[in-house]
């Protein structure tokens, strides 16, 4: 048949469509054209021989940071998303209702990664918002006239094409001492349903408990970084058993994000979480300028932590393909290797790998296999394959050491030194 790509004799995991063997792909008019145990290589254009190799459909990152320049966590999301194959992005409130504008004009329109955003109720987004956590700059909470949720509301049905959710960030630090935060709160949430799209929450070093987060969270909410060990962890520090308020959200229909970041994964945690069976409905990355280079380095690499905790890799693929798509509403559009899709794929080698892999606090655990990029498609163009600047970067994982003092949830002893 003719095609413009045939990607050849991998094992697809396609998740949406109960998919998992060895079979042939084409490509053509930047669609998938085709799925099936063999395909006539006669008429192709261009053939990429997977044997051996794992091909998923491209790649869903719920959470990142993707309005470079603008914003100090801003990364360039082709070079550390697409070309890793990440084939959607999803910026998780970067933007506000007045920076909007600018995120579609310098960020969603400029890279070749499909960027969609969560909007952050803050007005200003993460315009000029850190990290947070111990220093003297503002936070996008400061002020309670930041947090409007009818301006929020009418950007985000505005913007429909782009914006899937709103984001709100529960941290004290960024709050005014966390004054704010109960107010912004209620206040994104009633943007969210207003506009009846779901909430992206971070929490953490927050005076908001769990009772009201994820407590007040509706079916489809998300409660980002679900595996950090600080104080609103979701194990119990006491019991070292993921906390009821939790189980009940999850059987209401709450969604647990990974959002693994600079700060919010942790082994311990994430350990006691698996032992329970209490996986994340989402991996993201929540890739910024703190992460991109380690303790993070891009969503194969989270993905590969979740591999050696034990969820299958059928698992790990659906979480981060049909399972992210049907989170952000976009279900029938990615996510999927269905003919007539545009066609986002990826491949990746399942390397066997022995070697220490750091969280976020310099805790490492042995990992035997990780998951590395080999080739993606967007829209059925190739896209060229980045790789971390320095893996592993032992200069990342000291400089996350000294934040293993303050979890709540953490190993018996110290990290040691790399
Ligand atoms: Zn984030």
């Amino acid at each position: 048949m003719s095609c413009d790509w045939l990607v050849r004799g991998g094992r697809v995991v396609d998740p949406a469509n109960g998919l998992d063997g060895i079979r042939d792909v084409a490509i053509r008019d930047g669609r998938i054209f085709a799925v099936a145990e063999s395909i006539d290589p006669a008429g192709a254009r261009e053939i990429f021989d997977a044997s051996g190799l794992v091909v998923t459909p491209g790649l869903i990152d719920l959470h990142v940071h993707g309005y470079e320049f603008v914003t100090p966590l801003g990364i360039d999301i082709d070079r550390h998303c697409l070309g890793r194959g990440t084939t959607t992005a999803v910026d998780a409130g970067s933007a506000g209702c007045d920076t909007f504008p600018g995120f579609r004009a310098f960020a969603a329109e400029r890279f070749r990664t499909r960027l969609l955003a969560f909007l952050h109720i803050s007005r200003t987004g993460l315009s000029f918002a850190g990290l947070g956590g111990d220093n003297d700059t503002p936070g996008e909470l400061e002020s309670l006239r930041f947090a409007n949720s009818r301006d929020c509301a009418d950007c985000v049905g505005a913007n429909r094409d782009l914006v899937v959710g709103v984001k709100i960030r529960l941290s004290d630090s960024i709050a005014d001492g966390g004054r704010h935060e109960a107010e912004s709160y209620r206040r994104a949430l009633e943007a969210a349903r207003s506009t009846g799209v779901p909430l992206m929450v971070h929490h953490n070093f927050s005076t908001v408990p769990h009772e009201d987060c994820p407590g007040r969270l509706a079916p489809g909410d998300l409660w980002t970084h679900c595996y950090h060990g600080f104080p609103q962890t979701l194990v119990d520090p006491a019991t070292r058993r993921v906390i009821r308020v939790a189980r009940e959200a999850v059987e209401r229909g709450v969604l647990f994000d990974l959002g693994h970041g600079q700060g919010s994964f942790n082994w311990t945690v994430a350990e006691i979480a698996a032992a329970e069976g209490f996986w994340p409905h989402t991996i993201s990355s929540d890739l910024h300028r703190g992460c991109a280079e380690g303790p993070c380095y891009d969503l194969p690499m989270a993905m590969s932590k979740l591999l050696h905790l034990g969820m299958p890799l059928e698992a790990v693929v659906r979480a981060t393909t049909s399972a992210a798509a049907a989170a952000i509403g976009w279900g029938d559009h990615i996510g999927s290797l269905a003919p007539g899709r545009e066609a986002d794929l990826a491949v990746f080698a399942l390397e066997e790998w022995d070697r220490p892999l750091e969280d976020c606090q310099s805790q490492q655990r042995r990992v035997n296999r990780l998951l590395r990029p080999r080739a993606v498609w967007r829209a059925g163009t190739p896209a060229a394959i980045t790789e971390p600047a320095c893996f592993p970067n032992t200069d990342s994982i000291a400089r996350q050491r000294p934040w293993w003092g303050r979890l709540l949830v953490r190993d018996g002893t110290a990290p040691d030194s790399p």
